[in-house]
């Protein structure tokens, strides 16, 4: 609009208008209530350090002599390396931490824990009955990233995080094996070994000795239970979410076990054997939907829930530490076995079809 609005104030006579002035006072204002604030603060932070120590200096019995240092009434933290499936148990309470990171990792791998892995781990000394707590982990294995894990509190769901601080959330689905040692992969492109035609690779195949328990994967309802062609002795489930899981060459059912069962998640439904196409003692576990198969290993994907934002400093500084204590763990005892070689399942066993030298030795296994 020319000429501008009537109600323009005028300029004072240091060059400032009313309303300038104002703002002006109303800034100082807010200053002043923001060192005030500041200073509150500062004094209630002060507080509850005073709090906080005092807390520590008079921890323990009234008749006990002082209090150490909080530094040197830590607890050592116990630190050790070993190979995976290398011979030899140590002594407690080192046999424990090495039962629980093993089953840790089992679990958190993505194709699970093998033999010839080497992992370092820190554990927090307790004493019995109580089990060592992991605070961090360190896992190498041939052919795959080195993975380390941390212990840090207040998070979710009180589990490991990652180098990144993601921890995983909750998945309803369970491994159908304790051990997931995967041996061939689900592949609805793989080139047959002798038809050299494409037959889809309709599970995935994880090793296991003969007898090895065999789980339900998620509750459901029994929906086969018998021999059931390539697949040996079978079991599926059908699950509410329209999923069916199969569990393949099968040396035996869980006792009694029958067609229409409601079983929960994680019962005993059968034992790892070698019955259909197979050439050696495994399990071949599929899912499908609609009876079309898909890669049953994303159904034990376990889903990563990122670290707040507010914990990231937190999470840093005690995964430095975390991290120098790993560091400083020596190689394993007894040494680890040969590199490229160790790594390899103790006794790899796949579908047959899967076998990529079956077809110079094979043939005969193949025929039906
Ligand atoms: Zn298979």
């Amino acid at each position: 609009m020319p000429g501008g609005s009537p109600k323009q104030p005028e300029p004072t006579s240091d060059g400032w208008s009313p309303r300038t002035e104002a703002s002006l006072w109303l800034g100082l204002g807010l200053l002043g209530v923001g060192v005030v604030w500041f200073t509150v603060r500062a004094i209630e932070i002060d507080r509850s350090l005073d709090a906080a120590s005092r807390q520590l200096a008079s921890a323990g019995p009234p008749d006990a002599p002082p209090a150490p240092a909080p530094d040197a009434g830590a607890e050592p933290h116990l630190a050790l390396a070993w190979t995976v499936g290398a011979p030899g148990e140590p002594a407690e309470p080192l046999a424990s931490v090495r039962r629980a990171a093993e089953e840790l990792l089992a679990r958190r791998l993505p194709h699970g824990l093998r033999r010839g892995a080497v992992i370092r781990a820190v554990a927090e000394a307790a004493t019995a009955p109580k089990e060592p707590r992991i605070l961090a982990l360190d896992v190498r294995a041939a052919g795959q990233p080195e993975a380390r894990f941390y212990r840090f509190d207040g998070n979710a769901t009180g589990r490991l995080v990652d180098e990144e601080g993601r921890e995983p959330m909750p998945n309803p689905w369970q491994a159908p094996l304790a051990t997931l040692r995967r041996t061939s992969p689900f592949n609805p492109k793989r080139m047959h070994p002798i038809l050299h035609r494409v037959r889809p690779h309709e599970g995935t195949d994880y090793g296991a000795p003969s007898g090895t328990p065999v789980y339900a994967a998620l509750e459901g309802s029994v929906s086969w239970v018998g021999p059931h062609g390539g697949h040996g002795k079978w079991v599926a489930i059908q699950h509410d979410n329209g999923v069916e899981t199969g569990y393949a060459h099968l040396s035996r059912f869980a006792a009694g076990l029958k067609r229409g069962d409601h079983v929960a998640t994680h019962q005993l439904v059968g034992y790892v054997g070698s019955t259909g196409r197979s050439t050696g003692p495994h399990l071949h576990f599929s899912a499908s939907r609609n009876g079309v198969y898909f890669d049953a290993e994303t159904l034990l994907a376990t889903p990563l829930r990122e670290l707040p934002a507010d914990r990231r400093d937190a999470f840093r500084a005690e995964k430095g530490e975390l991290d120098r204590e790993l560091d400083d763990i020596g190689a394993p005892l007894p040494a680890a076995p040969r590199p490229g070689r160790g790594d390899e399942p103790a006794s790899p066993a796949n579908d047959s079809e899967s076998q990529p030298h079956a077809a110079a030795s094979g043939a005969r296994r193949q025929r039906r």
